[in-house]
């Protein structure tokens, strides 16, 4: 692993910009927030033409690092605003906490494998993002900190957990992959109010399987 950022690596951000750009990603905040954050960090400084690919790499126990361009699409979904409280369900490497930190979220995430939890829980300060971690099953949300502005869930769902709905404050949004093991279209509710939700379903992705009560597996 590298921790340096050189001009090398920059460059090889602003392509990856560029690419994220082709692809339909457009809001500054979200492009400047991806600008900012060392995606080569997350990786062995072999894998360094990986880093800044606009694709998935392994992070271990079965798990993924999203996709640049999935963690872009996402967020702009989120319609994050700086001070917002989210809740984010699937730490993994860490990066996408990262991405929502330089946006000015505060950053609540949990993880339910053990290793990957003190892994990350580790890093990410090293290198100067500091979020709230947590260990367990998100599958219901993390009630005790609850609610959030925005929920973000970065593993495949079999359904929308009505807990997380009822962890938004009125007027927050969940943003979540919903579908079978292959591939999953990505869902966005607003909560209007505590009695009106406001759903809208965008394009698939493959992401791997959320686990826990509300998931595929315990
Ligand atoms: N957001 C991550 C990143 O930036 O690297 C990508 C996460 S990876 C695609 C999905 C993560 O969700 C895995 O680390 C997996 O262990 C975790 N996960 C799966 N089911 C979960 C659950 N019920 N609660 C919390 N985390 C879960």
């Amino acid at each position: 692993m590298t921790l340096t950022d050189t001009y090398k690596h920059k460059g090889l951000r602003k392509a990856l910009i560029k690419t994220i750009m082709e692809k339909g990603i457009s809001q500054p905040a979200v492009l400047d927030a991806i600008n900012k954050v060392p995606r080569h960090f997350f990786f062995d400084a072999a894998f360094l033409q990986h880093a800044y690919a606009d694709k998935a790499f392994p992070i271990g126990q079965g798990q993924t690092i999203s996709q640049p361009y999935t963690v872009a699409f996402q967020t702009e979904k989120l319609e994050i605003k700086p001070g917002d409280k989210v809740l984010e369900i699937g730490t993994g490497s860490g990066y996408q906490a990262c991405v929502l930190l330089e946006m000015g979220a505060n950053v609540y995430t949990i993880e339910y494998i053990e290793e990957l939890y003190q892994q990350t829980r580790k890093f990410l300060p090293k290198i100067g993002y500091k979020p709230h971690f947590f260990l367990g099953d998100g599958s219901k949300g993390l009630p005790t900190h609850a609610p959030y502005d925005k929920i973000i869930v970065t593993a495949g769902c079999p359904s929308v957990p009505s807990e997380l709905i009822d962890q938004l404050k009125p007027g927050g949004i969940l943003v979540i992959p919903v579908g079978d093991n292959e591939r999953q279209k990505m869902i966005r509710i607003k909560k209007i109010d505590n009695k009106k939700l406001k759903k809208e379903e965008f394009d698939y992705f493959s992401f791997v399987p959320l686990k826990g009560e509300k998931g595929w597996s315990l």
